[in-house]
């Protein structure tokens, strides 16, 4: 039998790059499964995402997820969009579909199946989200997309959270409130899922959390954290001990790594190996 050598490629283009752990879980899933595919980690400085992109043709790679600075510039590049990535305005995966280029945004995606897999489904539920970053975007339209009643926003800065509350409910038609955040803020209230999606309390500054009222936080509540780097952060401790249902941002990155390995391989992701691989990665 004729041998191949080849290797079908996907990777990541951002800058820095350096630190960017996703290589190493998709690369564990490829053998896993046996497959011979490669992820390339890859820094593309902002000035050059152009010619990164048209490599990505030339090469026939399968695809390649974009991270900081170039989540939005590629939109520019691509043929089309996923519902969510057009809404959010921001891309995470790109799939190379026989030289069309569609866009799709996994990290929210990631986010609701972390939530759906712990029983905590945002459909009918009232949600509030800490912050109107890249992530909070995402997860605000995921979440609304996915038939949540209510999403209330906290943000300090208040243009980007007022921002992101009008594109949510002009674009989805779910009740999207954004309140002001100084100092210790209240809980809104009905909340019944509360999501961290600052980066307070990324690795290594472990000891911060999220100023808010976390006497407000009780049983029936699922709390879930974007930090995937520290499974037991300082917010979902705070919650844990209120009785909340808690859920860490591990299981987001691991389920994000699952879809966005789903969409280029079109096999079924093994999660468990990608999660376990993430853990040995960051030590836990
Ligand atoms: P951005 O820089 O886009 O947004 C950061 C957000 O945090 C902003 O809303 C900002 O508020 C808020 N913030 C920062 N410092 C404070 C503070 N002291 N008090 C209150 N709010 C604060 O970042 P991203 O949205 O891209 O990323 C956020 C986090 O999500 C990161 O830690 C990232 O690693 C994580 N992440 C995790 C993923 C996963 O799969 N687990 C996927 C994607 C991201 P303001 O607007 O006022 O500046």
């Amino acid at each position: 039998m004729a041998k191949n050598y080849r290797a079908e490629l996907v990777g990541v283009f951002g800058d820095p790059i350096d630190e960017n752990p996703t290589g190493v879980m998709e690369e564990a899933a490829f053998a896993a499964l046996g497959l011979a595919w490669r992820y390339l980690t890859v820094r593309v400085r902002k000035e050059q995402l152009a010619g990164a992109m048209a490599g990505m043709r030339a090469f026939g790679m399968r695809g390649v997820n974009l991270t900081i600075p170039h989540k939005v510039e590629v939109l520019k590049y691509l043929d089309e969009l996923s519902p969510a990535a057009e809404i959010i305005g921001a891309v995470n995966t790109v799939v190379n579909r026989d030289g069309r280029l569609f866009g799709e945004n996994t990290d929210g995606k990631g986010f609701l199946k972390s939530l759906r897999d712990s029983g905590a489904d945002p459909k009918g539920r009232s949600v509030t989200v800490l912050g109107a970053g890249g992530a909070a975007r995402a997860i605000c339209v995921e979440c609304a997309l996915a038939g949540a009643r209510r999403i209330h926003i906290l943000n300090v800065g208040r243009a980007r959270g007022e921002e992101l509350a009008a594109t949510v409910r002009e674009k989805t038609g779910v009740e999207t409130l954004y309140s002001p955040w100084q100092g210790r803020a209240a809980l809104p209230q009905g909340t019944e899922i509360l999501a961290n999606a600052t980066s307070l309390g990324l690795y290594p500054n472990v000891h911060e959390k999220p100023d808010i009222d976390y006497e407000a936080i009780g049983p029936g509540m699922a709390v879930i954290d974007v930090i995937f780097n520290d499974p037991n952060s300082l917010f979902l401790q705070s919650a844990k001990a209120k009785g909340a249902k808690t859920i860490n941002g591990l299981g987001m990155l691991a389920n994000q790594g699952a879809l966005n390995f789903e969409l280029w391989t079109g096999e079924k992701a093994p999660l468990g190996v990608m999660e376990a691989t993430l853990r040995a990665e960051f030590g836990l």
